[in-house]
């Protein structure tokens, strides 16, 4: 065996992750001692409790919950605990002690991002994050990378499982989403609280790592625009179906051009949101808890990156990918990756994109309500592409015939591009008008 140069590892964190990491990293270590041009010697694993039963079978003397020490003497620190603290301080301090660092913690650097990547710098050491945005995919290095040379206009992504899982079995077998809720949490695609989940906070945190690097610009979480998709019912999902569409949460992070916003005239957009995807688009054929990032760059085109983006030992792949460059760049020294930040885009509000949208109505069956509600949309600068209407109910009969009383229609209107702003001021106007007895829903479409 090639006699390496050693580097000292150390791990914080054996949990899913974790565990996996240092069971591959005990495992291959001879041929990715080969790929790094080091020996990654596992020197210790901070956890809360080491006497727990782990996952996989690792040496008890690995453990401590010494932290500080342990990060205090390593060359590469990776940090798979999650959370906010104790995980900055503990980054912090190995950067400072002179170590490179590899972490999966979307919430920190979706949060502290910029503080984290500001403190690499100043040492001249690296931060490594492939497992931070949809898990074993590799994403991050092809934005920082692959696609350096040329200018990323959109990325698209599912980047939840768990929203997907049941988004696409709503889709597929009509189920209601507090049914297929239940299942997930008890297969385990769900947590118990499915909070960070259905309500896409964890989508927009890995949007606003994935917006930062592709854009250059310090994207801050709550400069994204967040919706969960709790609100999607199978009314939803079958008029999506009908139309052509599959509804997905998605992250979209877009460059924005013509805007007042900057002397450029450019800004970006970064939003997460249930959208209506046509059913030809290849994010429509993401199914289960799998994820994908559809990425639309200048040159390059469309690139589509799919696959797992969580699992335990699928992410350790992602996790041992960086601590491999991790060694290569402590052996070779020089400086760090760094994170170009150059660009600073201003990011706009929702309120000042545009997208084409789904408007579905329930409206009183009288003659002259569709012009009603085609005047309202064309004041308020939403112009229409398709509509389609359907008697839902008859107005009430008796044995001698009809009461006169009006019965129910369902109107699906399909609209152009429209801002965002008059979108919502225009549908406020239309459950104001008197025709409209219920807005059923407002969509927005993505990807045609
Ligand atoms: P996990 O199963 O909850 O494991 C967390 C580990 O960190 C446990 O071993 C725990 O110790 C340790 N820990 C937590 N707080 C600690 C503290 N204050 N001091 C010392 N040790 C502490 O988490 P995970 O699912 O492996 O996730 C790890 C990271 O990867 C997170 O940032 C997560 O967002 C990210 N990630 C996870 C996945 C996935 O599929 N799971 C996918 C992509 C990214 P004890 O075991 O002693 O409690």
């Amino acid at each position: 065996m090639t006699d390496y140069r050693r580097l000292r590892v150390a791990l914080l964190g054996a949990g899913a992750v974790g565990s996996q990491v240092a069971a591959l990293l005990r495992k291959h270590g001879d041929e990715l001692a080969d790929r790094a041009g080091a020996a990654l010697d596992l020197v210790g694993i901070a956890v809360r409790n080491p006497d727990a039963t782990r996952d996989v079978e690792l040496p008890r003397e690995l453990f401590t919950t010494d932290a500080d020490e342990l990060i205090t003497g390593a060359d590469i620190v990776i940090e798979l605990m999650g959370g906010i603290e104790p995980a900055r301080s503990n980054i912090l301090l190995a950067l400072s002690s002179g170590a490179d660092v590899v972490t999966a913690n979307k919430a920190l650097l979706a949060t502290h991002g910029p503080e984290i990547f500001d403190a690499a710098d100043q040492v001249g050491a690296s931060v490594y994050y492939e497992a931070a945005a949809a898990g074993a995919i590799p994403i991050i290095r092809p934005l920082r990378d692959s696609l350096a040379g040329d200018r990323v206009q959109r990325i698209m992504g599912i980047v939840n499982g768990t929203t997907n899982y049941i988004l696409d079995r709503m889709d597929r077998e009509g189920s209601d989403f507090a049914d297929v809720l239940a299942d997930a949490q008890a297969l385990g695609y769900a947590e118990a609280d499915p909070t960070a989940d259905v309500e896409g906070f964890d989508a927009a945190q890995k949007a606003a790592i994935l917006a930062s690097l592709a854009f250059h610009t310090a994207v801050p979480l709550d400069a994204v625009h967040r919706e969960g998709i709790t609100q999607i019912d199978t009314q939803m999902m079958d008029a999506a179906r009908k139309a052509g569409y599959v509804i997905k949460l998605l992250a979209v992070c877009e460059r924005l051009s013509g805007t007042d916003a900057s002397p450029s005239g450019e800004a970006i957009s970064v939003r997460v949101y249930p959208a209506l995807i046509p059913r030809e688009h290849p994010l429509a054929s993401v199914h289960g808890a799998n994820n994908a990032v559809f990425v639309q760059a200048e040159a390059a085109g469309n690139l589509m990156f799919y696959g797992a983006g969580a699992g335990g030992v699928q992410t350790a792949s992602a996790v041992l990918g960086d601590v491999v460059s991790a060694a290569r760049r402590h052996i070779a020294g020089g400086v760090g990756v760094g994170e170009s930040t150059r660009a600073n885009l201003p990011v706009l509000p929702v309120g000042r994109v545009t997208t084409r949208y789904q408007i579905t109505l329930e409206v009183s069956d009288t003659p002259g309500v569709l012009a009603t509600v085609a005047g309202i949309l064309s004041d308020g600068r939403v112009s229409i592409a398709t509509v389609e209407q359907t008697v839902l109910t008859q107005g009430p009969s008796t044995s001698s015939g009809t009461t006169g009383q009006p019965g129910l229609a369902r109107i699906i209107i399909g609209t152009h591009r429209a801002l965002e702003q008059d979108l919502s001021e225009t549908v406020e106007r239309l459950a104001a008008s008197g025709v409209v007895t219920r807005v059923v829903s407002v969509l927005r479409v993505e990807g045609d």
